[in-house]
C-alpha cells in the first residue's frame, strides 16, 4: 500500500480503496488465496488458515504471476535455464537476488540497467525482469500458504524501463562507448495509475494514483518510505478526462504517427 495527505492528513491507501467500495456497495476479502474454481464457486485459504467457499456468477482471476517457462540452452546444448532464469520463470538481470529477510531489504537491491550480468547482450524489461523480492513484508498463512502481493510493473515503469533499456541497446550497436548507460531502477522511477470508476464521456470519474518512488526507500524517506509531495490521491473527473486523453495518446504512440516519439510513456 501507499499513504498520502488527504485533506491535511495522512491516509493510507487502504482507506481510499475502502471508501471507494463502500460508495459503490462493494464488499471485499483480502489477504486470501484461491485454492480452486469451480462453476460459480472458488475455493480460498485466508491468513489464519481457514479454508473458505465463495460463490459468484462472474469472476476474473489474475494467477500469480510467472515468466513464460522459456528454456535457454548453450551452443554446446547444455541447459543454461537457471543461469538466465530464476524459479519463477522470470529473468535475472543486474539485481541483488541474495535472500534477505524484510528488514535488509534495500531500494539498491533493485536493478537499474536490466541487462543479465552473465550474458551482456540479453535484457530483460517490463514484466520480463526478475524482481529481487517483494515490496511488502511478505505474509504466510499459518498452514505455510505465501499469501503476498507481487511488486507492481505496471505500464508506466514498463515503457519507461523499456525507452531507456532501447537507448542503452542502441548506443551499443552504434558503438557510442561515450554514452554512459542510461538507468531506470523502480526505486528512483515515480508511477502515475488512473483506475476509471465510470467511463461515461461526462459523468464519469476515475481514481488517480501518483507514487515517488515506486519502491519504497525507508532510508531516504523514513516514515513513509515515499516522498508526500509526489505521492498522491484522489477521485473525481479531473482523473477521467486525463484517463480519455491518455487514451487516444498512446493509441497514436503505439501507431507510431507522426512526433510519436514527444508523447511521454
Ligand atoms: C488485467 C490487467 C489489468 C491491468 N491494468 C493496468 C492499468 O490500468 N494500468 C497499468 O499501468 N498497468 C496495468 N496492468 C499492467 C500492465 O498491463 C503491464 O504491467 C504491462 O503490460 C507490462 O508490459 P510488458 O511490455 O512488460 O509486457 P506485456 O505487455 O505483457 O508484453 C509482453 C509481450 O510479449 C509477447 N510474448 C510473450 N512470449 C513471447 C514469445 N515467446 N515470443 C514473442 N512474443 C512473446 C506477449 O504476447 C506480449 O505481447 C494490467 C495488467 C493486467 C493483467
Amino acid at each position: 500500500g501507499m499513504h498520502f495527505k488527504r485533506g491535511g492528513y495522512v491516509v493510507s491507501s487502504r482507506l481510499f480503496a475502502e471508501s471507494l467500495f463502500v460508495e459503490r456497495g462493494v464488499e471485499w476479502i483480502t489477504g486470501a488465496h484461491v485454492q480452486k474454481v469451480e462453476a460459480g464457486k472458488a475455493f480460498y485459504e485466508t491468513l489464519d488458515g481457514e479454508s473458505h467457499e465463495l460463490a459468484f456468477d462472474f469472476a476474473m482471476l489474475l494467477p500469480p504471476f510467472t515468466g513464460t517457462g522459456m528454456k535457454a540452452f548453450d551452443r554446446a546444448g547444455q541447459d543454461i535455464t537457471a543461469e538466465l532464469f530464476m524459479p519463477n520463470g522470470f529473468m535475472k538481470v543486474d539485481a541483488d537476488y541474495s535472500k534477505k529477510d524484510y528488514a535488509q531489504w534495500k531500494a539498491a537491491d533493485w536493478p537499474k540497467t536490466y541487462r543479465n550480468p552473465k550474458y551482456a547482450n540479453i535484457f530483460a524489461v517490463g514484466i520480463a525482469f526478475a524482481p529481487p523480492h517483494a515490496i511488502t513484508p511478505p505474509r504466510v498463512s499459518t498452514k505455510g500458504t505465501p499469501i503476498s502481493p507481487a511488486p507492481p510493473r505496471t505500464g508506466m515503469p514498463s515503457a519507461i524501463i523499456g525507452r531507456v533499456v532501447a537507448n542503452n541497446i542502441a548506443d551499443l550497436v552504434l558503438g557510442r562507448t561515450q554514452h554512459q548507460p542510461k538507468t531506470a531502477s523502480m526505486a528512483s522511477l515515480g508511477a502515475a495509475c488512473v483506475a476509471s470508476t465510470g467511463a461515461n464521456w461526462w459523468s464519469g470519474t476515475a481514481a488517480s494514483m501518483t507514487m515517488y518512488p515506486i519502491v519504497p526507500d525507508f532510508e531516504r524517506f523514513p516514515e513513509y518510505g515515499r516522498d508526500l509531495k509526489f505521492t498522491f490521491g484522489d477521485i473525481g473527473s479531473a482523473g477521467h478526462w486525463i484517463k480519455k486523453i491518455l487514451h487516444y495518446m498512446f493509441i497514436y504512440k503505439a501507431k507510431a504517427l507522426p512526433m510519436w516519439w514527444i508523447i511521454p510513456e
